[in-house]
């Protein structure tokens, strides 16, 4: 019998800046880029990395030895540094299209990897479910609060929000009916030349479900996070469920600490992406209504069962988000299996959904 302290130990799930950052030292200083670690009588082994998507993910595995888990994290390894380079809207890589060229190339018809395709395609369904909250043709928008945000954290004296007609200018570019996508011919074209896609909003999370495609195949218990996206299949070895901790936003504590076994769990927050300007916060999930950051909430938490997919949840979190408490209940009402976890301004927590 394990002790009740190694049992509950939850997965971190979303961290406060400075938690992430003392976090993401402390490992970096012990270990460089990775590190794996093995309790020999429980076979417990995890790695993490911290170069893909601008976060930190995590593999814990329970399996029979060291070769075997070696095995599984080279292949989770690749597969996040394949889709990291796919997804990336900011930097273009030799000998491949990816979201940068095909912003780059807005206006022209370009030649895409399968994934990229499949991607876009979940992020028009995705557009459609919620009405439009969650729009991954929303770059030129979000665009524009990314640099106020980069700003803000080389100059925060002089920090700003975008100019209002700037904003509703770029609002205009944000037709996702203009990403006409070719899924024959592996092709995709933005027609209007002013437009971008920026799939932060669902990347991690699809990521993660191909990570777990090839993850499963081992049959081993394993517990996947990348930055708040979170997927979990089988239970430990002593019967025991995968746990995940809700982070408190305003501490460094659990909120709450969830069962996760064969579940997909997110956690879309306004408190990790902010930046200040004129005494305020600003966090990164933009409402389209509004143009500006999403403010219905603190932190919002969905959680599906496993095969529907980290992406989808990756999805609902977000949209939930900006949603806020009331339209979130109807959108996951529709989604089969779905609960989820509101943490408002004061702390409190609210669910939606049966509570698995
Ligand atoms: P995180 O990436 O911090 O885990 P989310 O999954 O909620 O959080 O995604 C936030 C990201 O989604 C933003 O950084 C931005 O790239 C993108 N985004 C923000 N607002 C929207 C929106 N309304 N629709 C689509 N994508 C959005
Ligand atoms: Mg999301």
């Amino acid at each position: 019998m394990r002790a009740k302290t190694r049992i509950r130990q939850p997965a971190s799930v979303y961290m406060t800046r400075p938690a992430k950052t003392a976090f993401a030292l402390l490992l970096l200083a012990a270990m460089a880029l990775a590190f794996v670690s093995c309790t020999p009588r429980e076979q417990r082994f995890s790695m993490s990395w911290f170069d893909y998507f601008d976060t930190v993910i995590t593999l814990t595995v329970y399996a029979d030895d060291r070769a075997v888990f070696g095995e599984m994290s080279g292949k989770t390894g690749e597969c996040f540094e394949r889709y990291h380079r796919l997804f990336d809207i900011y930097n273009e890589y030799e000998g491949v299209n990816n979201l940068a060229s095909v912003n780059r190339m807005a206006g022209e018809e370009v030649a895409v990897d399968a994934d990229v395709i499949e991607l876009l395609m979940l992020g028009r369904e995705y557009e459609r479910l919620t009405d439009g909250a969650l729009n991954i043709a929303m770059g030129a928008v979000l665009k524009l609060w990314h640099d106020a945000r980069e700003n803000a954290a080389k100059d925060p004296q002089n920090a700003s929000i975008p100019d209002e007609d700037a904003l509703r200018a770029a609002a205009q570019h944000c037709d996702i009916d203009k990403m006409i996508i070719d899924a024959e011919r592996s092709t995709v074209t933005l027609l209007d030349a002013e437009m971008s896609v920026d799939v932060g909003a669902i990347a991690k999370g699809y990521a993660a479900d191909r990570a777990a495609d090839i993850l499963k195949g081992y049959g081993c218990p394993f517990l996947l996070n990348c930055g708040g996206a979170v997927l979990a299949y089988g239970v430990k070895p002593d019967g025991e469920s995968w746990t995940a901790g809700i982070l408190d936003p305003s501490g460094t504590g659990f909120i709450e600490t969830v069962d996760v076994s064969d579940t997909a769990l997110s956690t879309s927050g306004s408190y990790l992406r902010t930046f200040s300007a004129g005494g305020r916060d600003y966090g990164h999930i933009i409402d389209p209504a509004t143009l500006m950051p999403a403010d219905k909430t603190v932190s919002m938490s969905v959680m599906i069962p496993a095969d529907a997919g980290a992406c989808f949840a990756d999805a609902l979190s977000t949209a939930c988000f900006i949603l806020g408490p009331e339209r979130a209940a109807e959108l996951l009402a529709a989604a089969e299996g779905a609960e989820g976890i509101f943490v408002g301004g004061s702390g409190k927590t609210s669910h939606i959904g049966k509570k698995r």
